[in-house]
């Protein structure tokens, strides 16, 4: 019996290693992962790690003895290189051949790069490691000035983490408002009023040029001609699936490794998970979705488990993501774009507020801003499939609660 190896050792790939095992998988299971280490969680890299509230050890999805008593091997440090689907082998950078019975790819995805001459000064920087943020959170201490490239979810994390610690940022974003392709246009302002009001200087429509500076970088240049000083810029313009081994492999790829319901792709050997799958999504009416989520990533992987230890369904759970922004607590329950209506409920300055998406008469996603009891509840009427009309939404004696039992 050759095993399960899974290639990528990050959130999803640690996750399907541990369900195999719950699942009462006997066979060998191996861990690889090109960055050194034990799996991590990356939300707190930035968020509580990069405010100092936690350390690298902290990070650690299980402590080390965890792998040796439940028969997990990690092979970290390295890079597969190449799979062969035909002899069922996965090469890797260190030149040692893994056989394989069933390969997982949960290789994530990596930072879309910045394409403006200066990107590759020093000063400037990315968030998608813990040795990025090692090193961001080195410089941070010694910074007057930030510039943050993107107001997607890292952006605005990190620069709430600099309005805390007192240290100047401005947000640069190409479109009009912060988190333009994952949240309605009310929640946006919302979370841009808050983070003003934080003392986070946003321009918008402003895109980038040039980072400028002499061997560092000193600040950056929009299209438009204007110039913000800064001596950090950290660059958050989204990711891009790490695909490129499934592609050469001959694996079907559109924004992500194609996968069915099952999440396996074209070889029935060969299965995809976390930020690097797409697959076809009930909370998307059956279209290809990508989601970068660690629910996705721990969800994924426990329905790929239960298909490799006999009892195979569908992946069908309700998507959910959190974003914790200063004293924001943003949480989304569904998949909220495109919504055609969208109804608030409570309000911002008293105890949260939600906007509630709809699609057609259908409640496709819930996002919820301290407010954690609606998001609770959200993700039930999500998986039962319970809408409740956007009138009795809106209103404040409506019970919720009661309406999704
Ligand atoms: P990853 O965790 O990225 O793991 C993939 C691993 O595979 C990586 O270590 C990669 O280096 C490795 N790899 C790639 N190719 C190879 C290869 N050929 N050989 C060997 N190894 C390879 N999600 C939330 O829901 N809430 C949050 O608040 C949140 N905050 C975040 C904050 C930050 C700073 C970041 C970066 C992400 C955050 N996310 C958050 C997203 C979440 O962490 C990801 O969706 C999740 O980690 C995806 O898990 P994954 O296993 O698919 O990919």
């Amino acid at each position: 019996m050759n095993g399960i190896v899974v290639v990528g050792a990050g959130q999803a790939g640690f996750q399907l290693g541990a369900s195999l095992r719950e699942g009462g998988y006997r066979g060998p299971v191996t861990l690889v992962g090109d960055e050194p280490g034990l799996p991590y969680g990356r939300p707190p890299l930035s968020k509580a790690y990069m405010l100092g509230k936690t350390d690298a050890a902290g990070l650690a999805l299980r402590p080390e003895a965890y792998y040796a008593e439940h028969a997990i091997a990690v092979r970290a440090g390295t890079r597969a290189v190449a799979i062969d689907r035909r002899d069922r082998r996965v090469g890797l950078a260190c030149g040692d051949t893994l056989p394989y019975d069933h390969l997982v790819l949960a290789t994530g995805s990596r930072n879309r790069p910045l394409p403006v001459p200066g990107a590759d000064l020093p000063g400037v920087h990315q968030l998608r490691t813990l040795a990025d943020a090692e090193a961001l959170r080195t410089v941070l201490a010694g910074v007057a000035a930030v510039a943050v490239v993107g107001a997607g979810f890292i952006g605005l994390e990190f620069a709430a983490v600099c309005a805390q610690k007192g240290i100047a940022v401005t947000v640069i974003e190409g479109l009009d408002r912060p988190l333009s392709r994952s949240v309605s246009p009310g929640m946006a302002a919302l979370i841009e009023a808050s983070h003003a009001a934080a003392g986070v200087r946003f321009l918008f429509g402003a895109a980038v040029a040039a980072i400028e500076g002499e061997g560092r970088a000193a600040g950056v240049v929009t299209r438009d001609g204007r110039t913000v000083p800064a001596d950090l810029v950290l660059v958050g313009i989204g990711v891009l699936p790490n695909q490129d081994l499934a592609e050469a492999a001959g694996l079907p790829v559109a924004n992500g490794i194609a996968v069915d319901a099952m999440l396996l792709t074209d070889d029935p050997a060969v299965s995809a998970i976390g930020d690097c799958a797409a697959h076809p999504s009930p909370h998307a009416e059956g279209a290809r979705v990508r989601l970068e989520s660690v629910q996705n990533a721990v969800d994924g992987a426990r329905c790929v488990a239960a298909r490799l230890t006999g009892r195979p369904a569908a992946y069908t759970a309700v998507p959910w993501f959190w974003s914790d922004q200063g004293p924001l607590k943003l949480q989304i329950a569904g998949l909220c774009m495109p919504h055609d209506r969208a109804v608030r409920r409570g309000a911002a300055d008293a105890g949260g507020v939600s906007v509630f998406c709809y699609r057609g008469d259908r409640l496709v996603g819930v996002e919820s801003l301290n407010r954690a009891g609606d998001h609770m509840i959200a993700r039930r009427l999500l998986q039962t499939g319970l809408t409740p009309e956007p009138e009795a939404v809106a209103d404040p004696a409506f019970d919720l609660k009661a309406f999704a039992l």
